[in-house]
């Protein structure tokens, strides 16, 4: 039996260390459990946001797309993170993030306290363009007024874009990844960081590293911003 718990523990371990290095990240288990409100102005505004635009058909990704992905999470949050666009898991469950790079994202998330229901997570596309090419100027124009509504009615405190190409959407600059990382841009009112996108981790791990340093960031920037608005 000890020799069981043991062997997980090693195991949960080395999982750590491969992500995020000799920096070891504990799960907190005695984190606050938070109950959102299932039924807040912006909970009904996203619902009846997503029934007016869900069967889109506006670019030719209507017609290749299985299912529409809206976005998922706490429509309050005051986190956002946004990718690129849907993959083939997504395309088939409609929700962002749940293939391989998901998973990753959640251990990202949990790496600074926080779980996928306590943020939202987006596309900056809604539909999965064929065989995951990048999107077309084309497509993620006609595709933005749903993310700026989005926006609009969750008014996150601090936007994360994940990857170059949400990153270049967001901040409206042709500008490489590593020259986005480490600065702060607005969005409208929510600031706004960039950092790697997932799958670009899963195919070079060493890039966990600099990851896991801008995620510290964006922890310690959202306790500054959430502080700052409880108190005033
Ligand atoms: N990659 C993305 O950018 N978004 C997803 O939802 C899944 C993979």
């Amino acid at each position: 039996m000890s020799s069981q718990i043991h062997g997980k523990a090693a195991q949960y371990f080395e999982q750590q260390k491969e992500l995020y290095g000799s920096n070891i990240q504990l799960d907190e288990k005695l984190r606050p459990d938070r109950n959102f409100e299932k039924n807040s102005k912006s909970a009904l505004l996203l619902k009846s946001f997503y029934e007016e635009i869900k069967d889109c058909q506006l670019c030719s990704l209507g017609s290749t797309r299985t299912k529409f992905v809206f976005g998922v999470g706490n429509p309050d949050a005051d986190l956002l993170l946004i990718g690129e666009a849907p993959g083939k898991n997504e395309d088939i469950q409609g929700e962002p993030f749940v293939g391989r790079a998901g998973q990753l994202l959640d251990k990202i998330l949990d790496s600074i306290g926080l779980s996928r229901e306590e943020v939202y997570i987006a596309n900056v596309l809604k539909c999965r363009p064929p065989n995951n090419r990048d999107p077309l100027k084309t497509e993620s124009d006609t595709c933005k007024p749903y993310l700026q509504r989005q926006i609009e009615i969750i008014k996150p405190k601090l936007i994360l874009a994940l990857g170059r190409i949400s990153g270049v959407w967001l901040t409206g600059e042709e500008m490489s990844l590593g020259d986005m990382r480490g600065k702060t841009f607005y969005f409208g009112d929510s600031e706004l960081m960039v950092t790697y996108h997932p799958a670009a981790l899963l195919r070079n791990p060493n890039w966990k590293r600099p990851c896991w340093e801008d995620m510290q960031k964006v922890r310690d920037r959202l306790k500054e911003l959430t502080t700052k608005t409880s108190i005033s």
